[in-house]
């Protein structure tokens, strides 16, 4: 399966310029799950994407982080500890990321952390070795994961595919990048965790079709459709809810407990930790058995898979919720979706398989470990981006531009030169051409985005083009060459035809947009499609009108007092007056109707100004001198 799967994906965006790969040498590279609960490292073995373990043999490496006085410990034991050491132990720091210290102080009683900071700054965290921020406790599994693969893999790592929720907004994907690099991993890329999972599973192989990819983990739930055509994963909806997981079924079990035991709820932190736990293993022992036997304290009792059922049920359904919404987002229908991804941890709970195989109507796919789908799906794209090359010789992922790049033309409208999904490299040309008579100089603004006015797309450069020579309105032909090569690079030029002037820019992607930006703007795009249209006639319109008054204005300066009497002046003006106040307004009609009476009004004086031109010119004068 994973020999020779080809994949492109719309949601990836502009590759960062990177070093071009040294032929026949390999270059490590690593996917990671950067997860709430758990996180993985995954690599390409001889062909295959797989988890890299640990010493012991484990694959899977509990996000939770001990601080000790002297040392600092990741995974199980830090785990384990999180009972008997609250303080200083950290557990679903994923939660945290990106988040201001208002944020934190708003989850409240589900974290038993002290916390300093700044007004609205990053919280930090208050341990024995001094305050850590959230960004530096993810570090601190990096580094346990960048270790592990150096060692596995026997190498440096060129750079790692970071996952990341769908629902990761810009503060939090930052978060993710900055953890990255103090943990001295180069970032390819972050990741979408459904897209990553679509991959694990070859989807991208299948011609075309569309794919759910339901993702139920410890902390997070994303549902995430997506459009798969001819190779191209494009996302067509994506939802879902950033404070629902596992941890709430374990929640929901910690309140039956309280409950049945007759308990108070207000625990110090250490018992709600080993409360937490208590409940964490029951129902993990649920998804393979009926009942557990519960023993908590001097308290025990039995819970029926049945009784749990029962008590996540509300969960589920907000699951469910989300996932009709973003069909419905899609505007298709539940039977038309072809295929079913489980991703996390969670998706083991039978009730939740059985629920998501009711509502789409069909059998999940389950057959990849649910906990590790994600970081194989990474760990193919990262040997990709990292230059490696299929033994067939043909380069595994195939690169498309997200958002379409485009320039602004008259009226604030955009453009379109190279639509979304095109493979890269690329090139395409379109010509435009001058608004104003003798018009010398010409604004390219470069933009990316899928709306059509200007407003709603993304800035990228704008450069002049300058030494047009003068020529009347529509005459000159201004070719505009956009390029993106290999790494994603853009590179605009604009030449003049006739005299060949030249003037072009680079545009360096700084930043590119995050997969979260990107899919917002794709969202925005099929929402306002309609609303687009309207405004974009609008838009026209309204240039037309602008460049019809500009127009007579500019013959009334030169040749009115010459070639009109006062009363047809008047005329005029008041159209004018009359056109330039509907422009004001949103009635394109209107401003359509009033430019044509305003065109007929004028009719007489432009024959008029013709028949002096021609005059003037068979007096042997040329047409720059009438101009003046
Ligand atoms: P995340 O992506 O948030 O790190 P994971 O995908 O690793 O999360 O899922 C972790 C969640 O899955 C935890 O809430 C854990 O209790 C739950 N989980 C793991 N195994 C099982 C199981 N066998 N039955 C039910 N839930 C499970
Ligand atoms: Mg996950």
């Amino acid at each position: 399966r994973a020999s020779d799967i080809r994949t492109a994906m719309a949601l990836l965006q502009i590759a960062e310029p990177g070093q071009s790969p040294k032929p026949h040498q390999r270059r490590l590279a690593v996917g990671i799950d950067l997860g709430t609960t758990n996180s993985l490292v995954a690599a390409l073995r001889s062909g295959i994407s797989e988890p890299l373990p640990d010493q012991n043999g484990e694959v899977i490496l509990p996000s939770a982080v001990r601080y000790h006085a002297d040392r600092v410990e990741v995974g199980q034991l830090a785990k384990d500890a999180a009972a008997s050491d609250p303080l200083n132990t950290v557990i679903s720091v994923k939660r945290l990321m990106g988040r201001g210290i208002s944020d934190v102080k708003h989850l409240g009683g589900q974290l038993p952390y002290r916390f300093s900071g700044g007004e609205s700054h990053m919280p930090f965290i208050e341990t024995v070795q001094g305050p850590k921020s959230p960004v530096e406790v993810s570090a601190d599994i990096l580094k346990v994961l960048r270790q592990r693969a150096e060692a596995t893999l026997g190498g440096d790592l060129v750079g790692a595919v970071i996952t990341v929720p769908a629902y990761f907004d810009d503060a939090q994907r930052q978060a993710t990048k900055d953890a990255a690099k103090l943990a001295g991993l180069t970032v390819l890329r972050l990741l979408n965790e459904p897209t990553a999972a679509a991959v694990a599973y070859g989807l991208d192989q299948n011609a075309e079709g569309v794919v759910a990819i339901y993702d139920l983990g410890g902390g997070t739930f994303d549902i995430s459709i997506l459009r798969l055509t001819g190779g191209v994963f494009e996302v067509m909806a994506t939802g879902g809810d950033s404070a629902l997981g596992g941890d709430d079924f374990d929640h929901a079990i910690a309140s039956w407990i309280i409950a049945e035991a007759g308990l108070s709820d207000d625990l110090d932190p250490s018992a709600q930790r080993s409360l937490m736990q208590t409940a964490c293993t029951a129902k993990e022992a649920l998804t393979d058995t009926d009942a557990v036997d519960v023993v908590y304290g001097s308290w025990s009792g039995v819970l029926t898979r049945a009784a749990f059922d029962a008590l996540i049920e509300p969960m589920i359904a907000r699951s469910l919720k989300a996932c009709r919404r973003a069909v419905r987002d899609c505007g298709i229908e539940l039977e038309e979706i072809e295929a079913v991804v489980m991703v996390g941890g969670s998706t083991r709970v039978p009730r939740v398989r059985e629920a998501v195989a009711e509502l789409f109507g069909r059998q999940p796919l389950t057959e990849i470990d649910p906990d590790q789908v994600v970081a194989i799906g990474a760990a193919i794209q990262a040997d990709t981006l990292a230059g490696n090359k299929r033994d067939g010789g043909e380069l595994l992922l195939l690169d498309v531009i997200p958002l379409s790049l485009g320039l602004e033309t008259m009226g604030g409208l955009m453009e379109k030169v190279i639509p979304r999904n095109t493979t890269i490299p690329v090139a395409r040309a379109q010509e435009f051409t001058t608004y104003k008579d003798g018009q010398s100089a010409m604004m390219i603004h470069v933009l990316q985005g899928e709306r059509e006015l200007i407003s709603d797309c993304r800035s990228l450069a704008r450069f002049d083009l300058r030494g047009i020579p003068a020529m009347v309105a529509g005459a000159a032909k201004i070719r505009v060459t956009f390029q993106v090569d290999a790494d994603g690079l853009l590179s605009v030029s604009a030449r003049e035809l006739a005299s060949g002037v030249e003037s072009s820019i680079q545009v360096k992607p700084s930043y590119g947009l995050t997969d979260g930006e990107i899919t917002r703007m794709l969202k925005d795009s099929f929402q306002y499609a309609g609303d687009d249209k309207v405004a974009r006639v609008l838009r026209e319109q309204q240039v037309d009108a602008q460049r019809l008054i500009e127009a007579v204005e500019g013959a009334l300066q030169a040749d009115g007092e010459r070639l009109l009497d006062a009363e047809e002046r008047m005329v005029i003006s008041l159209q004018m007056d009359e056109l330039r106040e509907l422009m004001k307004g949103t009635d394109g009609a209107a401003i359509e109707q009033q430019t044509k009476r305003l065109s007929q009004v004028t009719d007489a004086f432009a024959a008029r100004r013709l028949d002096s031109t021609v005059k003037a010119a068979l007096s042997g004068r040329n047409l720059n001198e009438i101009e003046e």
